[in-house]
């Protein structure tokens, strides 16, 4: 079997340009195409990266599926455009194989992959009511795990010295005390600070939302130094969770040996595809480290972070995201649903999921 064309779908999809999706289509000589999605932020150069990788696919075997990988790495393909490639061979050979991709993975650990909702609060004002009213709806569509960001809505968090003011440092502990109260003990309860906070600041704002019980603080501190991260997980009650940038084992390699975090969030669509994310949590299960995945782009992303979901031991809980673009789930033959806060792994070969091209169309960037 040889590769014989590389297609690359640019989706107008959240956020549009700000996070396009990027669908990666493998095709083959023997009919069987496998898809892929890449995470891309405008202007990174992923969709650049992945038309230039075609030439090098064309010809290749699609199942050699770590000998591509080492190839691409050492020549410098960006890391997201190999994520994407990589899931549409293990697509293919899902397919060949008659096999789903957490099959040829070791098997299933679990038929439901639980998930946890981001951005429950679009569309609120940052006030009590607002983010009481949506986390109780978000509780009422059956998530058992939200996540709320606690820095873009005040000014502190877009502040060039990563100050905390106490004024904004209050309003976080108000804002974070009522959806607590509303939602109850027993949802889960996550926050997400995007980098936005120095060693300080971070460490101010852990004591003062401990009484929250709060399920993990995400990115206190920007994730280029993990030293300085380890310095915030060490002093905080609350589990830090941070990796959403990071790529690759070898980069979690240093996070691990920095102790950096209690619970990891690499993305199958960034970090390297499949096999790396495999690879990493493996290597976070040795520290005892639970996994729950980044996963803020399209649905062909979600299904392979579901597939590895599906198989991981030491899986935690797998990000979605609410307020979507509203054909998210018709871009799929058959969409993923969320039943309960829960996504049934699907069991068809490959990735198990087929595109609507009329659909896809529609939502093409130009
Ligand atoms: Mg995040």
């Amino acid at each position: 079997m040889k590769v014989t064309d590389v297609r690359v779908y640019p989706i107008e999809g959240r956020h549009w340009p700000r996070f396009p999706w990027l669908f990666v289509e493998v095709e083959t000589d023997t009919g069987v195409s496998g898809l892929g999605e890449a995470l891309s932020y405008r202007s990174s150069g992923v969709y650049e990266s992945l038309e230039n990788v075609k030439r090098r696919l064309i010809g290749r075997d699609p199942t050699q599926i770590e000998l591509l990988w080492e190839e691409l790495y050492r020549d410098g393909v960006s890391l997201p455009a190999i994520s994407g490639i990589e899931i549409a061979l293990w697509d293919i050979l899902g397919k060949c194989l008659n096999a789903p991709i957490h099959s040829l993975l070791g098997g299933r650990c679990r038929d439901k992959v639980e998930v946890y909702v981001d951005g429950f609060f679009r569309g609120a004002k940052y006030v009590e009511e607002e983010y009481v009213q949506k986390a109780l709806a978000a509780v009422g569509q059956g998530f058992r795990a939200l996540k709320m960001d606690v820095d873009e809505p005040i000014a502190s968090g877009r502040s060039l010295n990563r100050s905390l003011t106490p004024r904004d440092l209050k309003h976080t502990a108000r804002m974070v005390a009522a959806v607590r109260e509303a939602v109850g003990d027993e949802v889960r309860l996550a926050i997400d600070c995007h980098g936005a906070f120095n060693v300080n600041s971070a460490i101010a704002l852990a004591e003062k939302l401990e009484p929250y019980d709060l399920m993990w603080i995400e990115d206190p501190v920007p994730q280029e130094n993990l030293k300085a991260m380890a310095k915030v997980t060490l002093s905080s009650k609350t589990p830090v969770c941070t990796g959403e940038l990071l790529n690759t084992r070898y980069q979690f390699r240093e996070l691990f040996e920095a102790q950096a975090a209690e619970i990891i969030m690499p993305d199958v669509a960034r970090t390297g595809g499949i096999l790396e994310l495999k690879k990493i949590a493996t290597a976070a299960d040795t520290y005892h480290i639970p996994v729950a995945p980044h996963n803020m782009v399209g649905p062909i992303a979600t299904t392979a972070s579901v597939q590895l979901c599906a198989n991981m031991p030491n899986f935690f809980l797998l990000e979605s995201q609410m307020g979507d673009v509203a054909w998210r789930d018709q871009i799929l033959k058959k969409p993923l649903k969320i039943v309960d806060g829960c996504i049934e792994v699907p069991t068809e070969p490959g990735l198990g999921i087929e595109l609507d091209r009329i659909e896809l169309e529609k939502h093409l960037a130009q």
